[in-house]
């Protein structure tokens, strides 16, 4: 018969590492986070072969004595706790395992020294053996060197990814620790390659400091497209920057969420920013942002997770309330923003190849000879002649007056700026969206009554869902009877939709009642039934359109929220800047 047994020191610290290293990321998170809890003010985290062959942190941090850096391989040795409230705690760690963890797994060695002793001490661990302890030459701060991590451990080794994603994904951990520790230098190499260096901030403004760190570590572009925001409610702050919804991505690895100081990956927060944005981006498609939540200490348990990923709240359903609540008002404001992506992308489709320039300068002589005057406007003579051609208008129109339409699908309006490309059915689709929204909100959808009722012909399943939802169907404006066993009679409409096809815009409604018929947010389920009335009663795309209900468009969209972006997260127009086109003409 097998006897009980404690298992060996060694295989008790492998079994531990298991769970605290899952990776070589894992073990540059905890290094680098013992750099930040010894107030760290620079650290650089060299890297090579996505972390498997090396990983070096080196900090200018306070350092440990002789003692301390003895003790800090052994398992459950911490200088952090010191038996107050696990709420109390502020540091990254306090279990004392990250050491002794990646000792059992690893070539480890660290080389420290503190501003009072005249030199640094130096200790190896090689898969848990201990080596003796040396004096070593050192500035005050720490240097971890990693060689071979889990090659003790293979099974762990093939598990890994590829290089390349390994690296990924320690770039991607130090984004998200450099983005919240504003005043500390982070600098990043790979395979001896400089891949991020951010500056110290110092500013007294933080918003100043986290858009200087969103430059450096995420790049211009996504700065130009974040807004700021920010909300406190009873002691519960919530503040940082939020993607505009047309820049968004295919995964949600650009959402950088933080509570109190902390990186957190958290079902709870997940979904609620998913749902404040679920009307203005795809489903599949995600948001970019930034978010710092600040909560008191008692009403947040972040010190439930190994790796603190996960957090737990007191009160999950206010934090998740103010939390859409918050970013759904800043997405109001947002208004008829679209994305600076695409006005980039436009600005490199129209760079002139170099042949086409000569053919250019041809045609333009041709021309000239032809015109004696040419029609030439500086950028104030734009502006009179907008106003002169305008003057009933007052006020400014960020999105100008069009000049003509395109293809019987795009709109051209000039503005002051520059000029703006509108697709007019994804713009009218955002409109009438907002209104039928509006008005079955306000339960104020009129209904027209057909004076020869409509038959249609649907599947008998069909007939027993419309039975179950008729009373949801009659709060839309829409009046239907079962006729006979394969058909409906559709007897009233909305006003609002009495140009469209009536037959395909029940079958459609149908179609989605029918597939949500599940346990779907009731909200959800209105968004999706008036996104589905929009799309029927919008202005189809190869309409042609007269220059006064273009403007009307245009004017609507600047009182429409949302209006920068369509049902389905597509932007509703796309602008050149006149300084742009300027540039693009070599004026400037
Ligand atoms: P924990 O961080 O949970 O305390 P670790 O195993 O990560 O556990 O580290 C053990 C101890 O080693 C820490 O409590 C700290 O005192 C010391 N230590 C580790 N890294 C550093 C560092 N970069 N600078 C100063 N002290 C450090
Ligand atoms: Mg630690």
């Amino acid at each position: 018969m097998p006897r009980v047994r404690l298992l060996s020191k060694n295989l008790v610290n492998q079994i531990a590492a298991g769970e605290v290293l899952e990776r070589p990321s894992s073990a540059v998170k905890e290094l680098v986070e013992n750099s930040l809890d010894a107030n760290s003010e620079k650290i650089d985290i060299f890297v090579r072969n996505g972390g498997k062959t090396e990983i070096k942190i080196l900090d200018n941090g306070h350092g440990m004595t002789k003692e301390d850096l003895k003790m800090s391989i052994m398992r459950h040795a911490t200088s952090k706790f010191n038996n107050e409230n696990f709420s109390e705690i502020k540091t990254h760690g306090f279990r004392g395992e990250a050491l002794p963890a990646i000792g059992a797994v690893a070539k480890m060695n660290i080389i420290s020294k503190t501003e009072k002793s005249d030199n640094g001490f130096e200790i190896n661990v090689n898969s848990g053996n201990i080596s003796n302890i040396k004096p070593i030459a050192r500035e005050r701060g720490t240097t971890v060197t990693i060689k071979d991590i889990f090659f003790s451990t293979p099974a762990r080794l093939k598990f890994l990814k590829s290089e390349k994603h390994e690296n990924y994904l320690i770039k991607k951990l130090i984004q998200k620790l450099a983005i919240c520790n504003f005043n500390t230098r982070f600098q990043l190499q790979i395979n001896q390659k400089m891949i991020m260096i951010t500056k110290k901030n110092n500013s007294q403004d933080q918003m100043e400091n986290l858009k200087s760190r969103i430059v450096d570590c995420l790049g211009l572009e996504f700065l130009e497209n974040m807004r700021e925001f920010s909300s406190i409610e009873n002691g519960l702050e919530i503040f940082g920057c939020l993607g505009i919804p047309t820049f968004n991505h295919s995964n949600n690895t650009n959402q950088f969420v933080y509570v109190n100081g902390r990186v957190v990956n958290d079902k709870i927060l997940n979904s609620a920013i998913k749902y404040a944005y679920g009307d203005f981006i795809a489903y599949h498609r995600h948001s970019q942002l930034i978010i710092f939540i600040n909560i008191p200490g008692e009403d947040v348990d972040i010190n439930v997770h190994p790796t603190k990923s996960e957090v737990k709240f007191r009160d999950s359903n206010n934090l998740r309330r103010l939390l859409i609540k918050s970013i759904r008002n800043s997405l109001k404001e947002i208004g008829y923003n679209s994305s600076t992506q695409n006005t980039r992308k436009i600005i490199e489709k129209f760079k002139p190849t170099h042949n086409f320039k000569l053919n250019i300068e041809r045609n333009f002589f041709d021309y000239s000879v032809k015109n004696e005057k040419l029609d030439f406007f500086s950028k104030e003579d734009i502006n009179d002649k907008i106003k002169s051609d305008h003057s009933k208008f007052e006020g400014y129109f960020p999105m100008g007056f069009a000049k003509c339409q395109l293809y019987k699908t795009y709109i051209i309006s000039q503005t002051e700026e520059g000029f703006i490309i509108v697709d007019q059915h994804a713009a009218h689709e955002r409109i009438v969206y907002e209104k039928i929204k509006k008005k079955f909100y306000d339960k104020c959808i009129r209904t027209q009554i057909l004076l020869i009722p409509e038959i249609i012909k649907v599947d008998s399943l069909m007939i027993d869902i419309l039975e179950k939802y008729d009373d949801r169907l009659r709060t839309f404006g829409i009046i239907l009877e079962k006729f006979g066993e394969d058909s409906v009679l559709i007897r009233e409409i909305p006003v609002i939709l009495k140009e469209c096809n009536i037959k395909e815009l029940t079958l459609d409604i149908l179609t989605e009642i029918s597939e949500n018929d599940k346990n779907e947010l009731l909200e959800f389920e209105i968004n999706k039934i008036c996104s589905v009335m929009a799309c029927h009663g919008s202005i189809r795309a190869g309409r042609e359109m007269k220059t006064e209900e273009m403007n009307h468009l245009l004017r609507e969209m600047e009182s429409t929220p949302y209006s920068g972006q369509c049902n389905h997260g597509r932007p509703t127009f796309i602008k050149l800047d006149f300084h742009d086109i300027e540039k693009l003409f070599g004026r400037k």
